[in-house]
């Protein structure tokens, strides 16, 4: 990094920006983070730092999740335009009946948004469970769009479908085992209403990536090949085959590699055409989700990554559909997909502040002058010192580690004091820091030195939970960006680990993306005093968002809805303010009763009132802070 001539494309470049941000993410003149919803990049742009300013006056702390809700919109627009323009070139004879499955963000406004923003294009919503089914049920009133209905069901279940089918919904119920088809048809019989049936079938073409168990013989949902012959033999003894309207694959979310696209779509298309020659009359062709995000910017087959856009896939699915369906002499059918995260994953990021950082091991300034009084040990780790030089780097080093596991012995065994093993430990990581700064501009760093660059990291402490906003970092490993909000036409440099305020030692970042592929340390400014430095995690808008825990009880985010504006001079106005929880709100999750919370506490306080140990004055004070402190959001403030 040279910082005297660095400018803000060489941050575009160290943090990936346009690799992952699709076009919805950019960097103004003065250094910036912007969001640029129209994805040109001389259009609109709504700088982060702007947003966070307002968010201030309004007394939202951080962290705080900012949703832009012209990316979401853009993002159904995007794909609802990209297949209506393909089938129209493949003149493929079927519609687009995309649908969005809630199950990737679940939150009112973001599903309002999507419907509205899906309303020209007929576009509707899936559930998987019962509360996502009452919610879909009461969202999705568009009399064209598709309800679908996936995931394990209970006649309860199957009866709330056949009360959207009363209210004029186009439920599908898909079968996703086989037992299902049989309470669907007692409850038939209950209310002589007749939805469309679907059928998920199980694939044997298997995906790669983290969800590849969704796919292939063992998978957990779908009817196997001979289980689908079954179903249309009863649907056709019991009269119903003319309900099956809807054939449904869904191979796993995230999926990195196009041939698994490309393999699944045959074998469906193939399974489709059979069964509309056995007379099944299947109206709809469903594709499921896992279009995958490219987190980590390298458009590769690994699992944060695709190797395909989304223009790719869109190509795939109309054209191997159309020719495996002529070749077949079988009608195009509709398409639906039912993809989540692509249409999500954009839209909203977290921010929040580095408020402090832990350097392991600070070069420190000890003399390595030979005393003839030292200790063999601290005369042999000085001696390498002075000796280390570009060529000997390797055995200094090994030598040095070699000479603090002895120090540590020595000191167990009473042979040196703490102050020599103070001296010694100072010198090996001192040798540590001059060894990574000699290497600094080599072309070829051995393997051990270059992962001293992750163990002198610093640890920024940033003032969030991995478990509440990035449980996948967590969970899977899965890359999310991470970049400075501010100060990005200067050049970083300090190589920082991510650590956050839960009491958990995987509490922490430490993968990034970055211009050469992961990297276990993210390029970071200099943390100032007095100067907030806020920083984003991307891509958070697909599970992230609404998936996370209340680990060490930290609660939900507060959040900022932002709509841009071109007539507003800063470019945008928030709509909404969301507090995020209070320390109350998750206490009662977990079974506490705040007020006798509170109630306890003042009682231990005016005892010790009268026995005088607290003044009436402080006791006053002491009950009403805490009190105050209940109602209160669950992070660090920064008063
Ligand atoms: C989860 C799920 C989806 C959404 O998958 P994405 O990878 O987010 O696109 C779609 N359909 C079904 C049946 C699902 O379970």
């Amino acid at each position: 990094m040279n910082s005297s001539n660095w400018s803000v494309e060489d941050a575009v470049n160290e943090y990936q920006i346009l690799r992952w941000g699709d076009g919805y993410f950019t960097v103004n003149a003065e250094g910036e983070l912007c969001a640029s919803p129209s994805q040109d990049p001389n259009g609109h742009k709504i700088s982060l730092a702007e947003i966070i300013k307002e968010m201030k006056d309004e007394n939202i702390a951080f962290p705080c999740v900012i949703r832009f809700h012209d990316i979401l919109r853009s993002q159904v627009r995007n794909i609802n335009k990209l297949f209506a323009k393909t089938i129209e070139e493949a003149k493929f004879d079927g519609k687009y009946m995309g649908v969005y499955p809630i199950k990737v963000n679940q939150l009112r406004e973001v599903v309002e948004e999507v419907v509205d923003a899906g309303l020209e294009f007929s576009y509707g919503l899936e559930a998987g469970s019962k509360a996502e089914l009452m919610t879909v049920l009461t969202y999705n009133q568009n009399p064209k769009a598709l309800t679908i209905l996936n995931g394990y069901k209970d006649k309860d279940y199957m009866r709330l479908a056949l009360l959207g089918q009363q209210i004029g919904r186009n439920m599908v119920v898909v079968i996703e085992k086989f037992s299902e088809i049989h309470l669907l048809l007692e409850v038939i019989k209950e209310t002589g209403v007749v939805p469309m049936i679907g059928v998920r079938a199980k694939l044997t073409s298997k995906a790669s990536g983290k969800w590849a168990d969704s796919s292939g013989e063992f998978a957990k949902f779908g009817l196997s090949v001979p289980e689908i012959i079954d179903l249309i033999e009863l649907l056709k003894e019991k009269e119903l085959l003319h309900a099956l309207n809807l054939f449904h694959f869904h191979v796993g979310s995230q999926i990195p590699d196009i041939r698994t696209i490309k393999e699944c779509l045959t074998e469906g298309a193939r399974i489709y055409c059979e069964l509309i020659k056995l007379g099944a009359p299947i109206e709809y062709f469903d594709v499921g989700g896992g279009v995958g995000i490219n987190y980590d910017g390298s458009r590769s087959n690994q699992p944060s990554s695709t190797n395909y856009a989304l223009a790719d896939y869109v190509g795939d699915v109309v054209y191997i559909l159309r020719d495996i369906c002529n070749d077949s002499g079988v009608k195009h059918p509709s398409i639906v997909n039912e993809a989540g995260r692509v249409i999500t994953a954009h839209h909203s990021c977290v921010v929040t502040n580095v408020f402090g950082n832990v350097e392991l091991a600070k070069p420190k300034d000890i003399s390595t002058e030979s005393n003839p009084e030292d200790h063999l040990l601290l005369r042999n780790i000085k001696h390498l010192y002075r000796e280390l030089n570009h060529s000997n780097y390797q055995d200094v080093y090994n030598d040095a580690c070699i000479i603090k596991d002895e120090a540590v012995s020595a000191f167990k065994l009473g042979v040196i004091g703490i102050i020599e093993r103070s001296q010694i430990e100072g010198l090996y990581w001192n040798i540590c820091h001059q060894t990574l700064s000699m290497t600094e501009n080599e072309k070829y760093v051995p393997g051990e030195i270059k992962k001293l660059k992750f163990v002198l990291a610093d640890k920024y402490l940033c003032n969030f939970s991995v478990f509440q906003s990035t449980p996948d970092s967590w969970a899977i490993n899965q890359i999310l960006p991470v970049v400075p909000l501010k100060k990005l036409n200067e050049a970083p440099t300090k190589e920082c680990t991510l650590a956050d305020i839960t009491c958990d030692s995987d509490g922490k970042i430490a993968q990034f993306l970055g211009p050469d592929g992961h990297q276990p340390t993210l390029a970071l400014h200099q943390l100032e005093k007095g100067e907030e430095y806020p920083i984003g995690v991307f891509l958070t808008g697909a599970y992230q968002d609404v998936m996370g825990d209340m680990h060490n009880l930290f609660g939900r985010l507060n959040e900022v809805h932002v709509y841009g504006d071109q007539d507003d001079p800063k470019g945008f106005y928030i709509e909404e303010f969301i507090h995020g929880n209070s320390a109350a709100e998750v206490l009662r999750v977990m079974q506490y009763n705040p007020e006798e919370m509170c109630k306890k506490i003042k009682s231990e306080i005016d005892k010790r009132v009268k026995t005088g140990s607290i003044k009436p004055r402080v006791g006053v004070k002491l009950t009403d802070f805490f009190e105050a402190k209940i109602k209160d959001y669950t992070y660090l403030s920064s008063f």
